[in-house]
């Protein structure tokens, strides 16, 4: 690759820490220089169609008008006030959406600052609500195999305990309890087993448990894995009957990635605290919340010390995130158009999803494809190669990183189906390649 004069890779490859890397030998970076639409522009200028959406965040691609007029336009009233003690009117306007959009009985929204610091809020809203109501004892949480959460101390206390760094930070991690991975899969012949053990579970520790968590129907980071709408049925019985608080962590599956607006209406069932993210600023900028229903947070809030819950970031309701959160959320409604809402473009995306990764199913290093919503996968039998991936990939003019067994694509909605067949013919092209 070309280097620039004007960006000075060296200095990023001995100072700058990226993602899950060693500085010692980190993994080649792509110097971008633009984004548009749904194209990455290096700073040679190969252009690389987004298969990534920039980790589920980008909705309706980069450098949109309305996006950048939503920030611009914030930006000269004001970029940022303390939430303590002022308000103002692009965070009232987005508690509203999200009230409006999320299930029913979810009427209380915390901002957060990341979907890491979402997850810690609504684990420390789970411990608060027991505390408060004179259990104390009922502070651990349960979580299932396979998930992901965040980095973040608590979060990661509740990912996945092989695949989710527990080992390197044994000792410095809270000990939950851990079901076994939700199954059966999404669309197979409903089997209770997987709920039943883990309803057992619930009902053993229920003296000790706060809140089950958990990803709801796509299980994102921990496997790209797809489970059965029944599993989270189950589930709610399961914390209703024991008396324990269900979390559902919509931070990747939030806003229409799974086919539904959210990945627990598949399965019908409310959750006692929700968390989104990414998608909520269509990827501009850093913002999540934790909501939460009546019973969380009149609980919490008849506690001891006034009843006061016990979090409050810096840039807790920033105003330009709010408001290009709710030029995001008009967007994805489609201003009343069906054909640009997101429900059109998400099955638009399955269907080209279902159609460009089949070419991958038969092939011999392939473990399984699996497509839901605009969420597409290919299953390898052994890990992939970052490195040799990425450069194949960018020579294809497409952005895919995958990770482990896993090469996956979750495009901006608004990719077409001709760029959509690209990213699918290198995936395919690249599994070729490994058999
Ligand atoms: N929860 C889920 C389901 C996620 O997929 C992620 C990030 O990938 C997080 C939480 C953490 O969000 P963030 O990276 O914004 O801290």
């Amino acid at each position: 690759m070309k280097d620039t004069p004007d960006l000075d890779l060296a200095f990023d490859r001995a100072h700058l820490w990226h993602p899950y890397t060693s500085m010692h030998a980190p993994l080649p970076v792509y110097p971008v220089r633009a984004a548009r639409g749904v194209r990455i522009e290096l700073t040679d200028g190969r252009q690389l169609i987004d298969g990534m959406a920039s980790w589920w965040s980008v909705l309706h691609g980069y450098n949109h008008p309305v996006l950048n007029r939503a920030v611009r336009d914030q930006l000269e009233r004001m970029a940022h006030v303390m939430f303590g003690g002022l308000t103002h009117e692009p965070v009232i306007e987005l508690g509203k959406r999200l009230v409006d959009m999320t299930p029913a009985g979810l009427t209380r929204v915390f901002f957060a600052d990341s979907g890491s610091v979402s997850v810690e809020v609504a684990i420390k809203m789970a411990v608060q609500y027991w505390h408060a109501l004179g259990k104390p004892q009922k502070h651990r949480m349960l979580a299932v195999r396979g998930g992901y959460h965040g980095d973040t101390f608590a979060a990661m206390s509740v990912c996945d305990p092989v695949t989710g760094m527990h080992t390197l930070f044994e000792g410095a991690l809270a000990k939950q309890v851990f079901a076994p991975r939700p199954a059966p899969a999404f669309a197979a012949a409903w089997d209770d087993s997987s709920a039943r053990e883990l309803e057992s579970l619930i009902a053993q520790h229920a003296h000790e448990l706060a809140a089950v968590i958990i990803e709801p129907i796509v299980q994102g980071a921990g496997g790209m894995w797809f489970y059965h709408p029944q599993y989270l049925v189950q589930l709610r019985a399961a914390c209703d009957a024991h008396g324990v608080l269900l979390i559902c962590d919509e931070i990747a599956t939030g806003f229409g990635r799974s086919g539904k607006l959210f990945g627990c209406e598949h399965a019908g069932i409310e959750p006692d605290i929700m968390c989104v993210g990414k998608a909520l600023t269509g990827g501009y900028m850093t913002l999540a919340a934790t909501l939460a229903n009546d019973r969380v947070a009149d609980g919490i809030s008849s506690g001891p010390a006034g009843g006061t819950f016990m979090h409050g970031p810096t840039y807790m309701g920033n105003a330009l995130a709010c408001a290009v959160a709710n030029a995001n959320l008009e967007l994805l409604s489609g201003n009343g158009d069906p054909a640009r809402a997101w429900p059109a473009r998400v099955a638009q995306l399955e269907h080209g999803l279902r159609q460009g990764l089949a070419a991958c199913s038969g092939m011999p290093s392939v473990a399984d494809v699996r497509v839901l919503g605009a969420i597409g996968v290919v299953e390898l039998k052994q890990d992939v190669n970052m490195a040799d991936a990425q450069r194949y990939f960018v020579a294809h003019g497409v952005w895919v990183r995958p990770f482990g067994k896993l090469v996956y694509v979750m495009p901006p909605y608004v990719m077409n189906l001709t760029d959509l067949a690209q990213v699918c013919a290198a995936i395919s092209g690249y599994v070729e390649t490994l058999c």
